[in-house]
């Protein structure tokens, strides 16, 4: 069994008199442990994709379930992590940001032990060092590993990353994708990748499902069967990167 599906999902939304038809009949599943990328245009539909997927908003029409169960909104086993450097508290440390979802959840029976767990994720984003650090003390590439420790942590059944790393430099990117493809390795994660990077949903993912626009639907799911750790430059990448691009 699949450990998410998605069928014949539709969502438009009304603006005014207008009324935008942003997915049309999408059909696609994610097994569990793997990395799946969602590639698709700006403005194609992803981030609606999975905001639907998050229950933050509700299909039209077409249903969506997890281990064979309609989802009924947002829950502890989803979680998103945003592109944007500003989804951290900027109150709170680096440690109590990824502390305090561990406390809602009730994981950990006691504050020391919630801050092990924390401490422990934040060592695999290499944030050991940063633990008391507040948000504006830190780089961009920095937040973003914290907001990952911060998801991981919390041990959900599929993540969501909305083109976490779009806004950070070349260098930087490259180093987050390595560190989140070594993590997913480790930890067994189920990831739902978006990106509009061809190269990047190259070199993360086991599938891509490309996405077209207007109205935002799949196009193709394509196995990606390049042999880790990917080369950029070789000839079965091109091959590929020249097949999606072709679709894009
Ligand atoms: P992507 O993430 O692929 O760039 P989005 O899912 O953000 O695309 O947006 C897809 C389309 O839906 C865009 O045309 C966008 O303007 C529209 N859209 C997204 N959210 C809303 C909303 N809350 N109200 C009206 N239109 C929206
Ligand atoms: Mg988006």
């Amino acid at each position: 069994m699949n450990l998410l599906e998605i069928k014949d999902l539709s969502r438009s939304f009304v603006t005014g008199k207008n009324k935008l038809l942003v997915l049309q009949r999408m059909n696609m599943s994610v097994k569990k442990g793997e990395l799946l990328s969602v590639l698709g245009p700006s403005g194609c539909g992803k981030s609606t994709l999975l905001r639907l997927i998050a229950g933050f908003l509700k299909p039209d029409s077409g249903s969506i379930s997890l281990k064979g169960k309609p989802l009924s909104g947002p829950d502890a086993d989803r979680i998103m992590v945003f592109q944007d450097f500003n989804q951290l508290f900027p109150w709170k440390t680096v440690l109590q940001n990824v502390v305090f979802p561990l406390k809602l959840k009730k994981v950990g029976s006691s504050r020391k032990e919630r801050e092990e767990i924390a401490r422990r994720y934040l060592a695999r984003v290499q944030l050991d060092e940063f633990l008391h650090f507040y948000p504006h003390q830190l780089s961009g590439g920095m937040k973003q590993r914290a907001a990952l420790a911060r998801a991981l942590a919390t041990s959900p059944e599929i993540m969501l990353m909305d083109e976490p790393f779009a806004s950070l430099d070349g260098q930087t990117r490259s180093t987050l994708q390595e560190m989140l493809l070594k993590i997913w390795q480790e930890s067994e994660s189920t990831i739902i990748f978006v990106t509009h990077d061809i190269r990047e949903a190259l070199l993360l993912s086991d599938r891509i499902v490309v996405m077209g626009s207007s109205p935002g639907r799949v196009k193709k799911v394509m196995e990606n069967k390049l042999t880790r750790p990917r080369d950029q430059l070789s000839r079965d990448f091109t091959e590929m990167y020249k097949e999606i691009y072709g679709l894009l």
